[in-house]
């Protein structure tokens, strides 16, 4: 079985490998593989170890981003976040129960964020320090630029938080020439291509030194693991048991990712998947849901056929007969399925998935394959 969905993804036999073993997380075998898997996330973010650390966090993406909103957004403080779709609104929601205030930019979320509202917004409101943005928003497929939105915060002289998480390794960043960008938050099971359970973020040290005691909240604390994890005479282990088996198994997809070619290599077979994924469901009659020029690489909403007959838990069901997993469920306003383009899959495999596709809609009978109209 293979999964095309925007994580957990598909995974090499290698990474699957690395976690069959039993694992002390405090061992000193053990310890340098985690400094290994820090100083190598450090490095593909383009952190300087003088000026940026890479920290894990047991758990999930949102774990990971409650933990970051908590660190570097003081209780009450506000953080801009613009709605380009459901995790910009799940970034907004963990913002307000931690006790934070978001306030919500509404935007097109079938374009990119334009830097210009992000100006906008922030001067029409001086009270507001930071600025929330989702690089790759899952629930749209479209990519939104950290850098040139960046740029419009540091000149306003706020801070920025990205939720990188369907993004790094795959999608450019370089923490060192954005000054204002506080922290990146990504997982270890999207374009790493490894397994879920850690939590990740790329942050500046002196903001984390400056965070200390913020976040209210011992769990999800990065000033908190920073000082456990990194300070001269700590211990350099994780404060509470660790998936010491993921992290074993991003050390490895790590092997696999350089080997590739690294961030760029990894763009690449991406968008080729991409590519052929998006000529092959309008080479079927489908429509994706967005113009091609907006289309991101690593998930694709396609609009659902306009046919009485359209299920999509039994499309899901013939995919899965023919050896594909995609998701059961979509974010997108009007109904669609997606399709992901990330983890260990290659442009042959896109091509054997449209042709899966064509037979799943053949045994369905449908008939009209065009976009519904209905609009929810
Ligand atoms: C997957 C994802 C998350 C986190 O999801 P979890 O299920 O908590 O790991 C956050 N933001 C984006 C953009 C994502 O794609």
């Amino acid at each position: 079985m293979k999964l095309l969905t925007p994580g957990p993804v598909t995974t090499r036999p290698e990474v699957k490998e690395a976690m069959a073993q039993d694992i002390a997380p405090w061992d000193n075998d053990f310890r340098p593989i985690y400094k290994a898997v820090r100083d190598r996330l450090l490095q593909i973010a383009g952190g300087g170890a003088e000026t940026h650390v890479a920290l894990a966090l047991q758990g999930c993406g949102h774990f990971a981003m409650e933990a970051a909103i908590r660190t570097f957004v003081p209780v009450g403080g506000k953080v801009l976040i613009p709605l380009v779709g459901s995790y910009a609104d799940r970034m907004a929601h963990l913002a307000a129960e931690a006790g934070r205030d978001p306030v919500i930019l509404t935007v097109d979320q079938e374009r990119p964020v334009q830097p210009a509202a992000i100006a906008q917004a922030l001067a029409a409101d001086p009270s507001i320090g930071h600025v929330g943005l989702v690089y790759s928003e899952t629930g749209s497929g479209v990519i939104h630029d950290p850098v040139s939105i960046g740029a419009a915060v540091r000149m306003a002289g706020r801070k920025l938080l990205v939720d990188a998480v369907s993004a790094f390794g795959a999608l450019p960043l370089d923490v060192s020439s954005q000054p204002e960008l506080e922290a990146a938050i990504f997982t270890s099971n999207k374009c790493l291509e490894a397994m879920p359970g850690l939590g990740f973020a790329v942050a500046r040290i002196d903001s984390l030194v400056a965070a200390k005691g913020n976040a209210g909240s011992w769990s999800f604390d990065f000033a908190d693991i920073y000082e456990h994890t990194l300070r001269p005479n700590s211990s350099g282990s994780f404060r509470f048991t660790p998936p010491a088996q993921v992290l074993s198994a991003v050390h490895a997809a790590l092997d696999l990712f350089d080997l590739e070619g690294g961030q760029p290599a990894r763009l690449a077979r991406y968008r080729a998947n991409a590519n052929v994924l998006y000529d092959g469901m309008m080479s079927l009659g489908l429509a994706p849901y967005l113009s091609r020029d907006v289309q991101g690489p690593i998930v694709m909403n396609v609009a659902a056929p306009d046919d009485p007959a359209w299920d999509l838990q039994r499309f899901v069901d013939l995919l899965k007969l023919q050896g594909w997993l995609i998701s059961n469920f979509y974010n997108t306003p009007r109904p669609s399925f997606r399709v992901g383009c990330i983890g260990a899959v290659t442009p042959d495999d896109m091509r054997s998935f449209v042709r899966a596709v064509e037979s799943a809609l053949n045994t369905i009978g449908i008939r009209n394959r065009h976009a519904s109209r209905a609009v929810a």
